[in-house]
C-alpha cells in the first residue's frame, strides 16, 4: 500500500484501524438485497467491510491512483465510478439496481462534508441511514441541542431529514496518515415520522433568517416578518422575541413557519 503518497487536498487519511472498521459497518443491519454507496474507497480499508456483507455496493473515488488497489479487491456485486461525488448524478447511476434498502457510508473526506450530505438530501435517494465518519466537531454540530453552543441552521435542517447521533468517537492513531483533527462516526437514519412542515422552503428560509446573525435575538434578526405572530407563538412555548435562535427547538420553527 505504501508508495501511495496521500493527498492531504483530497482528505486521504486512510482508516487501518481494524475494530473501528467493522464497527461502522456493523452499526446498520446490512441484507444482500440491499444497496449501499460508498464516498472515497481510497485503497478499500471500509469497501473490503461492507463487501463482506455481500451487499449491491457503489462506490465513487475521485483519486484514480487508487484504481489498482481497488480493482484488485473489487467484488461482483461492486461498481467502482471513478468521480467527483459532487458531480456526479446518483439517481442515474443507481436507477438500474433492484434493491430493498439503501444506505451511505464513507469515511468522508472532510473539506466537503457538508456539501457531500447536502447532495445526498437534494437527491432524494430516499435513503434509509447513513454512517460517516466526519470531523469531531463537525459530529457535535450535527446532533447539538437547543441552547448548546453547536446548534445551528445546519442542526435544523439535517435533523429535519434524519435524526442524528454520534456513535463513537476515532481517535486520531486510527488513521494513516494522522490526521491533525479528532473524528466521529455518526448515524443519520431516515425519520419515520416526518415533521408536518407547510412549505419546506419557507420554514428553511425562516431558520436561516433566525441564525443569521447569531448573538442577536429573534425580534432583531426576524424584522422582516410578520413578528406579532411570531411572538404569540412564542408565548405558547414560554419563549419570546428576546430569545435567540439558538434557543429554539426545531419544533416551534416549524410551529412559527406553518402560521406565517
Ligand atoms: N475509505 C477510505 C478509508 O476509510 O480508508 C478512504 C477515506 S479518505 C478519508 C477520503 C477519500 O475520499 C479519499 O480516498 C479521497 O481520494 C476521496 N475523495 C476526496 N474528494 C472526493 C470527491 N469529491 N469525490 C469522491 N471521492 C473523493
Amino acid at each position: 500500500m505504501n508508495n501511495f503518497k496521500h493527498k492531504k487536498s483530497l482528505g486521504q487519511n486512510f482508516l487501518k484501524d481494524e475494530t473501528i472498521l467493522n464497527n461502522i459497518v456493523n452499526a446498520v443491519d446490512l441484507k444482500e438485497n440491499d444497496l449501499v454507496i460508498e464516498i472515497g474507497p481510497g485503497q478499500g480499508a471500509l469497501t473490503k467491510k461492507i463487501q463482506d456483507k455481500k451487499v449491491n455496493l457503489i462506490c465513487y473515488e475521485i483519486d484514480e491512483r487508487t484504481k489498482p488497489y481497488l480493482e484488485k479487491i473489487k467484488e461482483s456485486k461492486t461498481n467502482i465510478i471513478y468521480e467527483d461525488i459532487l458531480q456526479v448524478d446518483i439517481t442515474e447511476d443507481i436507477q438500474t439496481y433492484k434493491y430493498e434498502n439503501l444506505y451511505v457510508i464513507a469515511n468522508l473526506p472532510y473539506y466537503i462534508t457538508t456539501p457531500i450530505i447536502k447532495k445526498i438530501i437534494d437527491s432524494n435517494l430516499n435513503v434509509e441511514a447513513m454512517l460517516l465518519m466526519v470531523q469531531k466537531e463537525v459530529a457535535e454540530r450535527f446532533c447539538a441541542k437547543p441552547c448548546s453552543k453547536n446548534y445551528g441552521s445546519l442542526t435544523i435542517y439535517l435533523n429535519y431529514f434524519y435524526e442524528i447521533e454520534k456513535i463513537f468517537d476515532v481517535p486520531r492513531a486510527s488513521f494513516n496518515p494522522v490526521p491533525n483533527v479528532d473524528s466521529a462516526v455518526v448515524k443519520f437514519q431516515r425519520r419515520e415520522h416526518k415533521f408536518n412542515v407547510l412549505n419546506e422552503d419557507k420554514f428553511f428560509d425562516l431558520v436561516k433568517d433566525a441564525f443569521r446573525q447569531k448573538r442577536k435575538n429573534l425580534k432583531n434578526n426576524l424584522g422582516n416578518y410578520d413578528l406579532n405572530k411570531i411572538g404569540d407563538i412564542l408565548s405558547n412555548y414560554n419563549l419570546s422575541l428576546t430569545n435567540r435562535a439558538e434557543e429554539i427547538p426545531i419544533e416551534v420553527f416549524i410551529a412559527i413557519a406553518n402560521k406565517l
